[in-house]
């Protein structure tokens, strides 16, 4: 495991309880000092599982025949690499294109945890689905701590306080663990999402459906969101806008699979807005869903509604951001591990490894990032 690159990464890919596990499958684990130190996981632990700390991370990088990180590695880290090493990480892989030609330049195998198919055999090492959980739940918190309003409904014998209302936009894995929590705590929920299927789970949890007529929307067999014509993206405003105005927390998530997403919430509905409201971004690393929404700052709009900026909401709870990211990275490596050659063995016809290899002996070999060969 080497050092993170990215400021802010707080994660690490492995914790010590599922180091002690893959050093009982037969690997030997080396980390750099102090992997663990800001999710709460100290270097003693670690050693203590079986890992080695490295002296010289380059050197130990160079040898590596996998290399486990949580964001993506710097071009010179995929330099160092040697042929036919094994680098599994979150990749960004529709948005980094030249990361995708070092790794093959390197005769690499970069895997991508976005590329993991969302299948049931693959659910343990779905990183997605683990952190946007957690992301959803910090969300509400985040918001909750800005609002400056108490969320549940409370009578007293001073008066009655209503509860919040909170509006959640797109509700996925991190949608719906931000609608479970803003329940548990109290206030009134109400959500949409452009896949007809979701109203169901939003009702499951308590939340009101909005309903906004946009047409077919349906959604991918992979079960994403499809891009909506600039038709339905106007319908859809027109049909939030009220629910903003009344709304106390907005929260938006909506993402369209390996595209930019959607901008949901515009300037005029933000004007529309009380003030004191909040709104998160869920959205940001891929564009952002609120018109004037900065990744990694909070803006406060002339009618003083707060967007809040948190590129990596999860990362506010690594600790448990880690705890399964790295079952994630665990059940990945053990599906993959042969026990005979103690060695990882990567075959192609696995339908997981044909959904998240970027790069194999030389080349880009995803469908979806090769260069075109006609
Ligand atoms: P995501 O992060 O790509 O998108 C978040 C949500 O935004 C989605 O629900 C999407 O429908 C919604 N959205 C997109 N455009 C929108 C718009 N204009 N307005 C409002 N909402 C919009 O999605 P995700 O949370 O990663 O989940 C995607 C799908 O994968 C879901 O169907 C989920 O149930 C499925 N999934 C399946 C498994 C499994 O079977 N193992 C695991 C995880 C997720």
């Amino acid at each position: 495991m080497p050092a993170e690159s990215e400021p802010g990464e707080l994660r690490a890919a492995l914790t010590p309880t599922t180091t002690a596990a893959l050093v009982k499958l037969g690997l030997t684990v080396q980390t750099v000092a102090g992997i663990g130190a800001a999710s709460r996981y100290p270097d003693a632990e670690y050693t203590a599982a079986g890992a080695t700390l490295v002296d010289d991370p380059a050197i130990a990088l160079a040898a590596a025949d996998l290399v486990l990180r949580v964001r993506k590695p710097s071009p010179a880290d995929i330099a160092t690499l040697k042929p036919g090493a094994v680098h599994l990480s979150f990749l960004d892989p529709f948005n980094e294109g030249p990361l995708l030609e070092a790794f093959a330049a390197a005769k690499a195998s970069a895997v991508s945890l976005e590329m993991i198919p969302r299948t049931t055999l693959a659910q343990k090492m779905d990183a997605l689905s683990s952190q946007a959980s957690l992301a959803g739940y910090a969300a509400v918190v985040q918001a909750t701590a800005r609002v400056r309003s108490a969320l549940p409904m409370m009578m007293t014998p001073a008066g009655t306080i209503m509860p919040c209302r909170v509006f959640v936009i797109g509700a996925g894995v991190a949608g719906l663990q931000a609608i479970a929590t803003a329940k548990r705590l109290g206030a009134r929920v109400e959500a949409f999402d452009t896949r007809p299927v979701v109203e169901e789970q939003v009702k499951s949890l308590g939340a009101r459906f909005v309903k906004i007529d946009l047409g077919d929307t349906g959604q991918t067999q992979g079960g994403y969101a499809k891009q909506l014509t600039p038709e339905q993206v106007a319908k859809q405003q027109a049909g939030m806008a009220k629910v903003c105005s009344q709304s106390d927390i907005v929260i938006t998530t909506a993402k369209v699979f390996g595209r930019k997403a959607p901008r949901i919430v515009s300037a005029e509905m933000l004007a529309g807005m009380k003030p004191g409201s909040v709104v998160v971004d869920m959205a940001l690393e891929s564009g952002g869903n609120v018109e004037g929404a900065v990744p990694g700052e909070d803006v406060t709009t002339a009618n003083g509604v707060t967007i809040l900026g948190h590129t990596s909401l999860e990362c506010t709870v690594a600790t448990h951001a880690t705890q399964v990211l790295a079952a994630n990275f665990t059940a990945w490596i053990t599906h993959f591990w042969d026990d005979e050659s103690k060695s990882l063995k990567l075959n192609r016809d696995d339908e997981i490894l044909q959904g998240c290899l970027i790069t194999h002996d030389g080349a880009i070999v995803h469908p979806r990032f090769a260069p075109e060969t006609s």
